[in-house]
């Protein structure tokens, strides 16, 4: 079986954290730890969720071409370590966390990427979620779902797309496709 990169996205509160974090518990597949210029959250830890850098370091990396894709949403740069995720792809399949546009960049770099749309059951299913991760700001939760049609208007560009109605139905509907694809030759 192939190692393949495995990109799950969607709009901002569907449930990819949750989701991504639940696949990569098993030993198949290594989460790709992106870079972020923003402020980390309660418990989150440096180089395990994300690699915080300030906004300095970040931009030095992008004039090196050290990103694979990278995005700046919602005033906070993020991107995706090229020598990071070829690196683990030697030993594994890789699994990451990306907004919609970072993935079909992402694409355009790695057209053997394998793209997942993960979609909200509503809209206020989403808005619900947001407001009870309490990590955003009323302000920020209101651009977030603002973005949100412009987002799943994409999603006819995405290999796969799952409902995310039911989380372990939505697990293991993930882990199907994830090994039919590297079972692909
Ligand atoms: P959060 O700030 O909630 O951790 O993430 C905000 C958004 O950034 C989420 O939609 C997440 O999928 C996305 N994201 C995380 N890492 C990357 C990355 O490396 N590149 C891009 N383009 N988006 C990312």
């Amino acid at each position: 079986m192939r190692n393949i990169l495995f990109v799950i996205s969607g709009p901002s509160g569907v449930g990819k954290g949750t989701m991504v974090a639940r696949l990569a518990s098993g030993d198949d597949m290594i989460f790709s730890v992106s870079c972020t210029t923003r402020a980390p959250r309660e418990g989150e830890q440096d180089g395990v969720h994300y690699f915080f850098l300030t906004e300095r370091e970040f931009l030095a990396h992008v004039a090196a071409g050290d990103f694979l894709e990278y995005d700046n949403h919602f005033g906070n740069y993020y991107g995706t370590l090229r020598s990071f995720v070829e690196e683990k792809l030697k030993e594994s399949s890789v699994i990451l966390d990306l907004d919609v546009v970072g993935a079909l960049n992402l694409k355009r770099a790695y057209p053997e990427a394998v793209l997942v749309m993960l979609l909200p059951p509503d809209k206020e299913a989403l808005k619900q979620r947001l407001i009870h991760r309490h990590s955003e700001t009323a302000g920020q939760i209101d651009i977030r779902l603002a973005r949100v049609d412009y987002e799943l208007s994409l999603k006819d560009k995405f290999d796969y797309t799952v409902l995310n109605d039911d989380v372990e139905e939505a697990e293991k509907e993930l882990r199907e496709i994830f090994l039919q694809e590297r079972k692909r030759a």
